[in-house]
């Protein structure tokens, strides 16, 4: 069979790799490697895995040796001999283990008879990574990176996943700091590529945009040519100086009709469809897309401009085009009908997503019974047969009650015997729709664009009004990794899910926290920790406040209660007597906020009941900071912390165990390192907000809020708009009717020139007061119809502003986005 050509033939053993790296190989053994890790919590299996234990900023690769191979792991490279070197395992030693890693890479490239391509630039690298896959696969069997494989590690590690008939490969390259690029030009050493733009991205360590420039420039320094977009005047002015000393060709377009470069003439333009001619080389080719907003112009711009460049049919091309999707997400979670989960992922159809999906349908869903709606695949570069003998490999892997298989390959080809009903169509499955059982189900949809599974989504999903909260997961896991960073080797991770995690959705948040290995998650009440067992969340919980009549639930459900007095710690006490049972708790200590929390001169008593319950058993002492965000107020919280310090010694000593330390918050994290001690309490910088504009730089926003526009209308100069008539038009003009009101979050206060939000990237302020389900705001002349998107805060539109109009802080627009409003979950 075809498919079983297309494996990896090279031999990828620790011959191999030694010879690769330059390390010395100790035996003659030639153990086998199957994958590459360098991060110890992503080990799934131990079988064939090279750990690489890296050195960084604060975290050392070595530390984990012990822990992995326990765990089975044999293969490792190292920098120095291992404080225990087990018999059986393989030590490769190496001066510096990333560069060896790196060096790996370079040699899986020169290896590989594909050719190597390369996507830099600030903005739009991954969607346009993503579109050259699609517009080039088919016709070409393509590598490319993983969105999150784009680092000085990504990258080598990527390209070892990469199978030996891959004929072209793309890899997207990202830098943070100044030296970086070199190393990955070293290792893809790309025949040419794409610049994508240059913008003031975030968290980048550059002095200028022009150091920027230069700095990605060198991806392309032995490249034969390089695409990027003319309008970018930056980028532009810095290439065009270089262009001399550049070996490349560039290969300029524009969205303007030039004699000197490739160019767009956009025939036609609306809201969700773009007809154009495109311009290059003396050739021209009409094209259709069905989105149009300028940064999916820029990123087809390239993309297109990259395939016809080097010479790729045209036909095949227009038709890819117009299966594009326009944004980068593509998965999609919310509540259904009858109960049911729906997980929506119709962006990708080839295996790899399928088994992305899967397993997310698998954490998701947990105890619900699961249900798979597919589609044919038509973006696998496996074809009939072997194609579905894949896809069945992947879906027996997981516990699916039922599979509903839709389109003509899969009946010709067939599941196997999993339990498959088989459909012709999309059409005929909508038939049926109703007659099937949807009642609690996890259910995702799974669906090639052309069988146009939102018109499933449709039927499934619960009807709303039009005002949603998106949440980003992938944001949320971006935000995590960067607080990880801070964090020393062995310092714990607890993270704050209370309030509906800060509005987010506990249950879909800690699930990911979990996933992620998080160490311990905190709610405000039992109630929000017994929600989140039942949701099948098996890590450790602290709760804030324990009411007394909740104790019993709370050890029925293995929550660990916040003890705060001395009053509150008797009742525990007799509780844990009474059940005859170890029970964790978490001391509240009182330093300075003067809420919760037990007083200095509690301690004595304190430690008296705890020595004389044994059953208490203290895992953590911890206090809380006033003021952690405010400069002004820095000694009283280092007089804070200092005492947590010296209480908390203090109970240790008497108790004579050791228990964990924590006192920062979010704003701690960010200031004062020194009040890390075991564990750190994150809150709101997960959701993507920070007080400091340059921590802020480095995170992103996980929600946004939306509304909709459900009428425009004229009014005449001195009509009123809304309830007291307290607006007055000046003169004739058209007011926009937003789906958002004080009921869904969109406070009162903002009434009448306070609030303001987005429409097709322009600002209005409401006019007149915020209603209970609705606001007005005067959108003039303004191009706004019924059914555009309203951006109330996001990414275009900062919640900060938001925050500062209402006079209050993100935590409270966040945590007061009503229950009403639908929450949507994404993961790119
Ligand atoms: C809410 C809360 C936090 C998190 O605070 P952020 O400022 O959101 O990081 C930490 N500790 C306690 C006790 C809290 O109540």
């Amino acid at each position: 069979m075809k498919f079983a050509l297309r494996r990896k033939s090279l031999i990828r053993n620790s011959h191999y790799i030694a010879q690769s790296i330059g390390a010395k190989h100790p035996d003659t053994r030639a153990l086998e490697v199957k994958h590459l890790l360098w991060d110890s919590r992503q080990l799934s299996t131990s079988e064939g895995a090279l750990f690489f234990a890296i050195r960084g900023q604060n975290h050392d690769g070595h530390a984990f040796i012990a822990e992995l191979y326990r765990k089975g792991v044999r293969l490792f490279v190292v920098e120095h001999d291992p404080q225990i070197a087990y018999a059986d395992a393989l030590y490769l030693k190496v001066d510096n283990s990333l560069k060896a890693l790196q060096r790996l890479g370079a040699k899986i490239r020169q290896d590989s008879k594909a050719a190597h391509y390369a996507v830099t630039g600030s903005n739009g690298k991954t969607i346009t990574k993503e579109w050259l896959w699609r517009l080039l696969e088919g016709p070409h069997k393509v590598f490319r990176n993983p969105k999150s494989y784009n680092s000085q590690i990504g990258v080598p590690i990527s390209l070892w996943e990469m199978e030996d008939d891959t004929d072209i490969a793309i890899s997207e390259a990202g830098v943070s700091q100044p030296g970086e690029m070199e190393a990955l030009a070293d290792i893809l050493q790309p025949i040419g590529g794409i610049f994508t733009n240059i913008g003031s991205a975030h968290g980048e360590n550059f002095p200028d945009l022009p150091a920027k420039v230069l700095e990605k420039l060198k991806l392309f320094k032995g490249s034969e040519f390089i695409i990027y977009p003319f309008d970018d005047l930056q980028l532009r002015e810095v290439l065009s100086a270089e262009a001399a000393a550049l070996k490349a060709e560039l290969r300029p377009w524009s969205f303007q009709k030039r004699e000197d470069c490739a160019y767009f003439e956009i025939l036609n333009r609306k809201t969700d469809y773009c007809r154009f001619n495109f311009h290059w080389e003396g050739q021209v080719a009409e094209f259709e897309i069905p989105f149009s907003d300028d940064a999916s112009l820029e990123n087809v711009g390239n993309a297109l401009y990259f395939s016809l460049s080097l010479g790729h049919d045209k036909d095949h091309l227009r038709n890819c085009l117009l299966q594009l999707a326009p944004v980068e997400m593509r998965l999609q979670m919310k509540k259904g009908r009858e109960q049911s989960l729906i997980i929506d992922d119709a962006y990708n159809s080839d295996l790899e997503s399928l088994r992305i999906a899967l397993h997310f349908l698998d954490e998701h869903g947990r105890d619900r019974q699961k249900i798979l709606v597919i589609s044919d695949l038509l973006q696998s570069s496996f074809k009939g047969e072997a194609l579905y003998a894949h896809v069945r490999d992947i879906v027996q892997r997981y516990d699916l009650e039922q599979i509903y298989a839709i389109g003509p390959q899969l009946k010709q080809f067939g599941l196997g015997d999993l339990r498959v009903t088989y459909y012709d169509s999309t059409e005929a499955f909508i038939q049926e729709i109703h007659h099937l059982d949807w009642r609690d189900k996890a259910v995702l949809l799974k669906g090639s664009r052309p069988f146009e599974f939102e018109r499933i989504d449709r039927r499934l999903s619960l009807k709303h009004h039009e005002t949603v909260l998106e949440v980003y997961l992938d944001r949320l896991v971006h935000n995590l990794n960067y607080y990880r960073s801070r964090l020393q080797e062995g310092q714990k991770l607890m993270v704050m899910v209370k309030a509906f995690a800060y509005g987010s959705g506990s249950e879909e948040v800690a699930r990911v926290l979990q996933f992620h290995g998080v160490d311990y998650l905190a709610v405000a009440y039992a109630d929000e920790g017994v929600a989140l067992r039942k949701a099948g969340v098996y890590m450790p919980i602290m709760v804030l406040n324990t009411e007394t009549e909740a104790l019993f639930e709370m050890i029925e459900y293995n929550l660990e209660p916040e003890v705060y007095s001395l009053l509150r710690l008797k009742e525990v006490a007799a509780i844990a007597s009474q059940i005859n049972k170890e029970l964790k708790i978490h001391l509240k200590l009182e330093t300075g906020m003067h809420r919760l929390g037990f007083e200095a001169t509690d301690v004595e008593e304190m430690i008296e009941i705890l020595k004389a319950n044994p059953n208490l058993k203290v895992v953590s002492a911890f206090s809380h900071l006033a003021a952690s965000d405010d400069p002004q107020e820095r000694d009283f919280t280092l007089g804070q912390i200092r005492t947590l310090s010296e209480v908390s010694n203090k109970i240790e000593d008497s108790l004579g165990y050791t228990f964990l330390r924590h006192i920062a918050n979010t704003g701690a994290i960010e200031d004062y390192p020194e009040a890390y001690f075991d564990m750190v309490r994150l809150g709101i910088g997960l959701y993507g907000v920070a007080s400091h504009p340059e921590e802020q730089k480095k995170l992103r926003l996980v929600s946004e809020l939306k509304a909709t526009v459900s009428q425009v209308k004229r009014v005449k100069a001195g009509d009123t708009v809304g309830y007291g008539r307290t607006w007055v038009a000046p003169n004739d003009t058209r007011i926009a009717v937003v789906s958002i009101g004080y009921a869904d979050g969109f406070p009162r206060s903002l009434s009448n020139g306070k609030g303001q939000v987005l429409i097709r990237g322009v600002l209005y302020s409401v006019v007149g007061r915020v209603c209970m389900d609705m606001i007005m705001v005067e959108v003039k002349d303004a191009p706004v119809t019924e059914g555009d998107e309203v951006l109330i805060f996001g990414l275009d539109l900062p919640i900060q502003k938001m925050a500062a109009a209402m006079g209050t802080i993100p935590y409270e627009v966040l945590t007061g986005i009503s229950s009403r409003v639908k929450r949507l979950y994404f993961m790119s």
